[in-house]
């Protein structure tokens, strides 16, 4: 039986968490954008964060359904209206968050049944681990996606082994096996698999991992060119399953508004006057810090990062975002005057910051960012020098691939992850002179810097040409969708 191409629904299930949902809704633009239905499940919350990207997608003519799950959270235990990772008042009440994901698999799967066309294949968050057997039930292909690199996704495989091995050293530095390039780490840097705090995820975890065997394949938020030996190698580690880079997702975003929105459809900044603050700048000159969307961060190091960045003497934003320690660090900055002290040359965003329109604007010189990975690829992608400061999960092997692999960054030296409601006990805290002097590295005119900014000039420029026709990206989702096609005719 031949299929036309909208014949062919993808169901869409992302995490509920800003860094798992917001690639996610990117790739059902850029899957519809090829013509294909798709169907994507999300919370309420989530729903309201989205409608207006996702109404613009569909009024240009995109075939894109919005279906909404209720979110159980006061029957898992959770404060009414808490259904999103950074809306969580504790950390504590991370598994409640997972028992309340599972009870979304039956009202899901009832979407699933009643949505035309059929739908040929799930692409979910690989945390949602209950996909598993919503597939078989369906029969349809399951891919997984979980916004890590084919370098985090190899560095954690091979601690997997070692650690299986009782091989981690307790305190010394060591070598990831296996790795085409030399990747040293110590335990304090590394996920909670390896380096658990006081909250145990353990059952969570094993269950999650354990429901990856019989996935079809994997959608990875890279490209090829950024990390061709390590797609090589997770396509090798995975049994040659399908491994499809199809990134950067945030290049989907063309027009303003779409940047400005993504994410979350209201900042707290007038646009406007913004972009004529950053308009006045000169190219390259600003230094844009923000910490990603869900605001782990002590009072203390909020303080040595904004005066790191005053002792820098040069133009910066950064984005407040300090979760329930906001009213705190607020009443820092009033008591200390220092909004009045860089208003000449600086901008402060409270809340929600357009964080891809900032870095695609040509004022921007460098990104002070926690390594998450949308952000690492963000900032890869606008080509602009990273000033690294991971704090948890992933982050410091996505620090490493920035430093030891492609070589656009510098450090501010963190040197632990700061657990889940245990931030302040981390040991080595960073201090404004770390900060300042990272960002002189970054973009003074010396030979630190020259190398720094033309390695990120180059990986920039081949970010946006592999999601042009003909790049590798815009292959791999020809491919995909292809390969989707196929496997609905056959079924
Ligand atoms: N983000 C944003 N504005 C903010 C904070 C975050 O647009 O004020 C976006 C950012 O562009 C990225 C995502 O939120 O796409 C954060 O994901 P990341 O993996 O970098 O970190 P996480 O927030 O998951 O720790």
């Amino acid at each position: 039986m031949a299929f036309c191409s909208e014949e062919i629904n993808f169901v869409l299930i992302p995490l509920m968490a800003p860094g798992h949902t917001i690639p996610m809704v990117d790739l059902a633009k850029l899957l519809a954008s090829r013509g294909v239905t798709i169907t994507i499940l999300l919370t309420s919350l989530h729903a309201t964060r989205f409608k207006a990207v996702i109404d613009r997608a569909v009024s240009s003519g995109l075939l894109i359904r919005l279906r909404q799950l209720q979110f159980p959270a006061e029957e898992a235990g959770l404060p009414a209206g808490c259904e999103s990772f950074d809306a969580l008042p504790s950390y504590f009440l991370v598994t409640n968050f997972f028992a309340a994901i599972n009870k979304l698999r039956d009202p899901a799967e009832k979407i699933i049944e009643e949505i035309t066309p059929r739908p040929r294949c799930i692409i979910c968050d690989r945390n949602i681990h209950w996909t598993a057997q919503t597939a078989e039930k369906f029969q349809i292909p399951r891919i997984l996606f979980d916004g890590m690199s084919c370098f985090s996704q190899m560095s954690i495989h091979n601690l997997y082994i070692l650690q299986d091995d009782n091989r981690i050293p307790e305190t010394a530095p060591f070598l990831i096996p296996d790795m085409p390039d030399r990747i040293e780490v110590r335990r304090a840097q590394l996920p909670g698999a390896f380096n658990p705090g006081t909250l145990d995820m353990g059952d969570v975890r094993e269950q999650i991992r354990a429901s990856e065997a019989g996935a079809y394949g994997y959608i990875i938020n890279s490209f090829e060119e950024l990390e061709q030996k390590y797609v090589e190698e997770f396509r090798k580690v995975k049994g040659g399953k399908n491994v499809w880079c199809v990134g950067p997702l945030s290049l989907c975003n063309e027009d303003s508004v779409d940047k400005a929105q993504r994410g979350n459809p209201t900042t707290s900044i007038d646009q406007e006057n913004f972009l004529k603050w950053l308009d006045s700048r000169q190219p390259g000159s600003v230094v844009y810090a923000c910490l990603g969307s869900l605001a782990r961060f002590t009072i203390a190091q909020f303080i040595e990062l904004a005066l790191g960045l005053e002792d820098s003497n040069r133009p910066f934003i950064l984005v407040v975002k300090a979760g329930d320690k906001q009213l705190e660090v607020e009443r820092w900055i009033s008591e200390n005057q220092f909004e009045e002290r860089v208003q000449n040359r600086s901008l402060l965003i409270r809340g929600w910051a357009p964080q891809v329109l900032i870095l695609s604007h040509p004022s921007i010189g460098a990104f002070l960012t926690h390594c998450g990975w949308n952000s690492t690829l963000e900032g890869i992608t606008a080509g602009v020098p990273l000033i690294t400061w991971p704090l948890f999960a992933e982050q410091f092997l996505n620090e490493k691939f920035v430093l030891n692999v492609i070589g656009t960054g510098v450090s501010v030296g963190s040197e632990s992850i700061m657990f889940m409601l245990e931030e302040d006990r981390s040991k080595r805290k960073v201090g404004r002179e770390n900060v300042r002097s990272a960002i002189e590295r970054a973009m003074e005119q010396g030979k630190e810097g020259n190398r720094v900014r033309e390695a990120a000039r180059k990986v920039g420029e081949m970010a946006k040409k592999a999601v042009q026709v003909g790049g590798s990206s815009h292959l791999n989702l020809t491919l995909l969708i292809q390969q989707i096609i196929i496997s609905a005719q056959n079924n």
